[in-house]
């Protein structure tokens, strides 16, 4: 066998993985496959001067490469269980409070000390939003930031890079089930393991239904939440963005019982373009001190 663990993807998913598996077991031999470029490479082509809009290149520099969808993000890191995936329903709502801890743990161990947690407990603004037949979500919210976002995935990247054998720019076509583990196969070479982890995000989530599909493993499609970007001046959100940096609050319409909810705060961001197989959206980045830093970088 080639390794004895491939990790497809080096997103937060595929990074944490193979972080885990070298730390716990020095001894495996452990590859990170990516579609995308290494961290210092990744530059999105549009300057909002020659190139205003996407080109549509072969790897998004913005969804792909070492760290994923979220490299050039705000470093958002919601510690809870009221939003953001459904983990405690594997694993208990402890353990799964105990295991984003301990991701917080490990960011702040690479860069990340210094950084703001924000949090719900005990905030005066619960009540506001109760008398105002709103119903704010708790949770702890770390804020990197996207400046100390990208140190902490040089760090990691500098930590793994002598453990972990990283191919970038190396999509994964189609995995094949051996009889004592796989062959992941690539563009010009093929490489067998014992285990294999796949962890491709929205980017690869077409990519990953097919494989489903070939290899009879059964899916089932999550809820998608429709956004509106709103753009207000600091100061109206100050009060809560001071406080909590980001709320998720919760409305139920009395007409027709949608629920609504507030995601994805930025205050005085910069809006960078998501695009996944051919549909966008609009995430908030950074603030006013990173914008410089990603202007250079292309992403903004
Ligand atoms: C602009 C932006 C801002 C965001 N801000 C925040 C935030 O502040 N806080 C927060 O919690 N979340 C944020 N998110 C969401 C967050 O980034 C994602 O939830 C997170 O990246 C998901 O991690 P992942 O590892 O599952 O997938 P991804 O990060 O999507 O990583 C998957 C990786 O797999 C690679 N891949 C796909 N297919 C293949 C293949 N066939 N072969 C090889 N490689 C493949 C992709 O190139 C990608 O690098 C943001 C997202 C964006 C785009």
């Amino acid at each position: 066998m080639d390794f004895d663990v491939s990790i497809i993807g080096a997103g937060p998913g595929g990074i944490f993985s193979a972080y885990e598996l070298v730390n716990k077991n020095p001894k495996l031999k452990v590859a990170v496959f990516e579609t995308g470029h290494p961290l210092e490479k990744r530059k999105c082509p549009i300057d909002g001067d020659k190139i205003k809009s996407c080109i549509k290149c072969k790897t998004c520099s913005i969804m792909s490469g070492f760290g994923g969808a979220g490299a050039f993000s705000d470093g958002k890191y919601n510690i809870t269980n009221d939003f953001g995936g459904t983990l405690f329903e594997y694993i208990g709502k402890e353990h799964a409070l105990e295991l984003m801890r301990y991701v917080d743990e490990i960011n702040l161990n690479h860069g990340g000390k210094g950084t703001k947690l924000y949090s719900t407990a005990g905030t005066d603004f619960k009540k506001v939003c109760i008398q105002n037949d709103l119903h704010l979500l708790d949770a702890s919210v770390r804020h990197l930031g996207t400046d100390v976002n990208y140190i902490v995935l040089k760090n990691l990247y500098n930590e793994l890079k002598d453990k972990v054998k990283f191919f970038f720019e190396s999509p994964v076509k189609s995995i094949k089930v051996l009889e004592k583990g796989f062959e992941v196969v690539c563009d010009e070479k093929s490489y067998t393991c014992k285990k294999c982890i796949v962890s491709v995000g929205r980017s690869g989530s077409k990519w990953v239904e097919q494989i489903c599909r070939e290899l009879d493993i059964p899916t089932k499609s999550n809820r998608v939440d429709i956004g509106v970007r709103v753009e207000l001046p600091a100061e109206v959100f100050s009060s809560i963005t001071d406080e909590l940096y980001e709320s998720k609050i919760v409305y139920c319409t009395q007409k027709y019982n949608d629920y609504v909810r507030t995601f994805c705060m930025n205050p005085k961001g910069a809006v960078v373009n998501e695009n996944t197989n051919g549909i966008f959206k609009s995430c908030y980045t950074a603030n006013p001190k990173t914008r410089k830093y990603l202007k250079n970088r292309g992403i903004y």
